[in-house]
This record gives structure tokens, C-alpha cells and sequence, in this order.
């Protein structure tokens, strides 16, 4: 039993890059877990030698998490069970889900310790909208597959991020200004280490340049959302309200079509005033 955190499982984040970003509270749960399930055992000791720790350590990857699952889940009764990941957030295009799920179902204890996540480090370099983003985790590297997955996310309308490798950065971004349309983007890479940069363009312009120098180092791709489709021309919208006021009151007819076309509902209502008058 751990005299200072109480049993369960605790996800911790840690750097994706520089060891100055792990936080306190996930320095001390490393600490003073009773077991920390991890990809890569020489990744995370020198995590642990960095803040002066030696915990054990468990082997947790897609290879054996099935076999090693109920283990943990057992332990996590009475243990601090810790869940890392080489770098970043567990579960976020790394194992982890099942392992929540299953210490979820057997009433212990959930706890996360957020911090650094590729993805999101990414979002807050490429200068691209916020408001609304789709995380789309690795592509399939097969051209048929990736293009298929491509057109699945082209309408929706939300900066895209994805992982991707240097060696297939420009063909899978020649595949996404394809399936996407040539929006702009930004490819950020080696985040918070000494030659982080995040180069932003036009998707095919960014294709080009990095078809002849595979870019070395981790990349995240971040593609803006499709642009806003044209405004309705005034035919469009005569003929939607002219089509809406056989059905409804000129208000009621304002408001459908102002919703449907994105059009202001005060001047649609005067020119549906306007057509009545004019009939
Ligand atoms: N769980 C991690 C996270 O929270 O970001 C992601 C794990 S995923 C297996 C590894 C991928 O994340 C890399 O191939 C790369 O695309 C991206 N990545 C990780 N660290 C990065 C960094 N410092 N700079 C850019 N991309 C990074």
C-alpha cells in the first residue's frame, strides 16, 4: 500500500522532448508509484533517473496488453499503478483505452495527470482555428487506404491534425492536397526540443518541399478546415423564400432560410415583405 497516493491507476503525461516540461504532480506519482506500466523500459528509466526515482517497471504495449491487462487491473486494488507512454499523453495514438476501461468496470480508482500532447502542442503552433479540431491520429500508410480516409474526413468542417513520419510526409501530403483541396497548413516538428519549427503553406507547396529532404525528427500536420462555401446569390435566396412562403408565414419563412443559406433573417424578412407585396 502506498503511504501517499491512494490505489488505482493514474495516467501520466510526460515531455515530448524536453524534460523540463513534466510536471510536478507527474514527477511525484512516478515517484511513488508501486508499479509503472510502460512502452519501453529504457525510455522511461531515464525519465525516472531524471528525477531521481527507480520504480518498477512493467512492459504495457500493443504486443502484450492483453495477456498483462488483468494483472494490472488486479494490483490497481491495492497499488498505485502508473500508465506512461515514451513521451506525451498515454492513449493518444498510444495503449491505454482498455486498460480504463477495464479498472473503470472493476470500481478502482481512475486518476489522469494531464500534460504535454503532441497534437495539441501542434495546434497552438500552426496558427490555424482553434475553435474546432479533429485528431485523426496516424494515417494508413498504403496509398489506397490513406486516400479513403482522406476523402471519410474531407467535409468536415475542422482543423485536421495528424501524425506522420518524415520519410512519408510529402506523399502523404501531396495525398491530403488531393483529397482535401490545396488548403493551407502548418508541419510542426522536434516540438520543444533544439530544432523545434513549425513551417507553414499551402498543402502542395509544403509537399514540394520536403519531396527531395524527408524532414528527419516527429511531425504533427495540422490542415486547415475547408474554406466556407460562397454565399447564396440573390437568385438562390429569392427562390428559397419564394419556395418557403407557399408553406409559412413571411417571418417563419425568413428564419428557415436564414438558417438553411447562413443569410441575415431581418433582411430576408423584408424582402419576403417586399415579394408578398410585389404579387
Ligand atoms: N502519445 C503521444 C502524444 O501525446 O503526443 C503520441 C504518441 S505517437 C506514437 C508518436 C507520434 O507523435 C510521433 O510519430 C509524432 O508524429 C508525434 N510526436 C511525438 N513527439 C513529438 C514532437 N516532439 N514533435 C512533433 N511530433 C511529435
Amino acid at each position: 500500500m502506498n503511504a501517499e497516493l491512494s490505489p488505482g491507476l493514474y495516467i501520466v503525461a510526460t515531455p515530448i522532448g524536453n524534460l523540463g516540461d513534466l510536471s510536478p504532480r507527474a514527477a511525484h506519482v512516478l515517484a511513488n508509484a508501486d508499479v509503472v506500466a510502460v512502452e519501453d523500459s529504457r525510455v522511461t528509466a531515464g525519465l525516472l533517473r531524471h528525477i531521481g526515482a527507480r520504480r518498477p517497471m512493467t512492459p504495457y504495449h500493443d504486443h502484450n496488453a492483453d495477456a498483462v491487462r488483468p494483472g494490472l487491473i488486479a494490483r490497481m486494488g491495492g497499488e498505485v499503478v502508473a500508465l506512461v507512454s515514451d513521451a506525451g499523453t498515454p492513449l493518444i495514438s498510444d495503449p491505454g483505452y482498455k486498460l480504463v476501461r477495464d479498472a473503470r468496470a472493476a470500481g478502482h480508482q481512475v486518476v489522469t495527470v494531464p500534460g504535454p500532447c503532441a497534437a495539441v502542442a501542434a495546434l497552438t503552433l500552426a496558427g490555424l482555428p482553434t475553435d474546432r479540431f479533429l485528431f485523426v491520429g496516424f494515417l494508413p500508410s498504403r496509398q489506397h487506404a490513406r486516400a479513403e480516409a482522406i476523402a471519410e474526413i474531407a467535409g468536415i468542417r475542422a482543423t485536421l491534425i495528424l501524425y506522420e513520419s518524415g520519410p512519408r510526409l510529402s506523399a502523404c501530403l501531396t495525398a491530403l492536397a488531393e483529397g482535401l483541396g490545396d488548403r493551407e497548413a502548418g508541419v510542426a516538428r522536434e516540438i520543444t526540443k533544439k530544432f523545434e519549427e513549425c513551417v507553414t503553406g499551402r498543402l502542395s507547396v509544403l509537399a514540394e518541399r520536403y519531396a527531395d529532404a524527408p524532414p528527419k525528427g516527429e511531425i504533427v500536420v495540422v490542415i486547415a478546415p475547408p474554406d466556407a462555401p460562397p454565399p447564396a446569390s440573390a437568385d438562390d435566396r429569392d427562390a428559397a423564400l419564394a419556395e418557403a412562403l407557399t408553406r409559412l408565414p413571411p417571418a417563419k419563412a425568413a428564419g428557415e432560410v436564414a438558417k438553411r443559406l447562413g443569410l441575415d433573417r431581418k433582411a430576408l424578412y423584408a424582402r419576403a415583405m417586399e415579394m408578398k407585396g410585389g404579387q
